[in-house]
């Protein structure tokens, strides 16, 4: 029975200051190690917005150069102008495609705007 008289030795040496301090200093390594894993675990939020960065989003664009107007993808980090894939000028500003001819024209830094085609009221309440 070497194991027992092992476990009580340590016991009793658990009991003494020194052993008590080493004790409360494990307990403590023990708490900050399951604090870490915690807060530096799994981070679904920070792999998400990787992943957004990375693939950037699905914007409408429109070329003030050449007019070109459509769909690409911006960088979450890329401001705009952006380059315009038709002329591949530094040209292309945010777009909107009008819900009613279908045409994509510069989005007006405002909360209501007409569509400068068919003249349909976007934005506002
Ligand atoms: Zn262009
Ligand atoms: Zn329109």
């Amino acid at each position: 029975m070497a194991q027992d008289s092992l476990l009580s030795r340590l016991r009793g040496w658990l009991q003494t200051p020194a052993g008590t301090c080493v004790g409360i200093v494990a307990g403590l390594a023990l708490m900050a190690g399951a604090v870490g894993i915690f807060v530096y675990g799994p981070s679904d939020a920070d792999t998400e917005i990787d992943r957004l960065r990375a693939g950037g989003r699905q914007v409408w664009v429109f070329c003030r150069d050449c007019g070109y107007g459509g769909q690409m993808r911006v960088g979450v980090d890329e401001g705009f102008p952006v380059v315009c894939p038709k002329c591949h000028q530094k040209r292309a500003v945010q777009g909107y495609r009008c819900r009613n001819c279908k045409r994509i024209f510069e989005l007006p830094d405002a909360r209501q705007f007409t569509c400068p085609h068919c003249n349909t009221l976007h934005g506002g309440g």
